[in-house]
């Protein structure tokens, strides 16, 4: 069989005494959307946070490609995350937010900016391109934090509940929006939730956390 892209090998996550995550193993393919599901507390998070590089697990390995992962930092795993709080800088216009990746990773201007007018086009917040991100709605703002994740084109998508801060009738369209731009480019997409029906409607396979 082939190497899986990332093997998540008994990993936990103990804080003091407390197991914040208790011994997980799965793995992830290339291209896959994955749903991690779970009750509140059970350790999703925490699980994405060692993805991302942003916490390191008390034991257990963590791979990618076959290759330990466990001491890289965020910065060399490609895999930026976005989160439900967006975590977007409110004193910054739509373009600067989608452009700030791409100016940490020193793109000259010119190119930072055609890549966050692709983004933002495909992402429908074109038309906000000046405006502070403080002067938008719940559902513009994700689309923000998901320009500017995918500008910088990388090989996976980790996403802490992306959807939870909008409100019923916005969560069903982004479900569908997530599914079609997962579909489009093709790179893994490693989705936090803690609502059923969430994970089934989008992924391809649902990774189920309790205790
Ligand atoms: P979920 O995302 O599934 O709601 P978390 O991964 O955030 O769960 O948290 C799992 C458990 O670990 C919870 O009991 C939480 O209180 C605890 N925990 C998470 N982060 C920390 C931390 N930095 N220090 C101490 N306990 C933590
Ligand atoms: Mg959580």
């Amino acid at each position: 069989m082939a190497t899986p892209m990332i093997e998540i090998d008994r990993v936990a996550k103990h804080y003091g005494n407390h197991a914040a995550v208790a011994e997980v193993s799965f793995t992830i393919d290339k291209g896959e959307f994955i749903a991690l599901m779970g009750p509140s507390g059970c350790g999703k998070t925490t699980t994405l946070r060692m993805i991302a590089g942003l916490d390191q697990p008390s034991s257990g390995e963590i791979r990618l490609w076959g290759r330990r992962l466990n001491e890289d930092a965020p910065w060399e795993r490609d895999a930026p995350l976005v989160w439900q709080s967006y975590a977007l800088f409110p004193f910054l216009s739509v373009r600067k937010n989608v452009e700030f990746g791409l100016k940490q990773r020193r793109l000259p201007a010119p190119e930072r900016r055609k890549k966050a007018d692709e983004w933002m086009e495909r992402l429908g917040i074109a038309g906000f391109a000046e405006r502070g991100v403080d002067q938008l709605s719940g559902g513009q703002r994700q689309r923000v934090a998901l320009a500017r994740a995918l500008a910088l084109e990388p090989e996976m998508l980790l996403l802490d509940e992306p959807l939870s801060a909008l409100d019923p009738h916005l969560r069903v369209r982004m479900q569908s929006e997530l599914v079609r731009l997962h579909r489009e480019l093709g790179i893994t997409f490693i989705c936090v939730t803690h609502s059923h029906s969430e994970a089934f409607a989008m992924a391809d396979r649902v990774v189920i956390m309790n205790e």
